[in-house]
């Protein structure tokens, strides 16, 4: 009886991953559409000396602000202004969450 139930809820706990999973992919195909830097100058967001105040200003403004930091983060995109951070700003990031993560682990 008691097993039953706990199969049940293993059921309805893998249907909801299975639903986030779902979602989460389409999120990850439909975030570039709604990115405020669409038709804008690229050249803005890939400056040569790597900062970009202009690039910056317009992703403030960004809805997908967020995602489009992490998708650069996890794809270790080395160029250009991604999610509102320079290139800089993004190793730093990393290696803030790196020292983290290694804090966590050794306690
Ligand atoms: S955060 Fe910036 S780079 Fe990312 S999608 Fe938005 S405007 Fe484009």
């Amino acid at each position: 009886m008691v097993r039953l139930k706990i199969t049940g809820l293993s059921r309805a706990i893998k249907y909801i991953i299975d639903l986030m999973e779902e979602y989460s992919k389409a999120e990850a195909i439909n975030w570039r559409t709604k990115a405020n830097c669409v038709g804008e100058d690229t050249d803005l967001f890939f400056p040569k000396d790597g900062i970009s105040k202009e690039a910056k200003a317009i992703c403030e403004q960004c809805e997908v602000r967020a995602i489009c930091l992490e998708y650069a983060l996890s794809a270790n995109l080395e160029n250009g202004i991604w999610g509102g951070a320079s290139e800089s700003e993004r190793r730093r990031i990393k290696r803030s969450r790196r020292l983290s993560r290694d804090a966590i682990q050794n306690c």
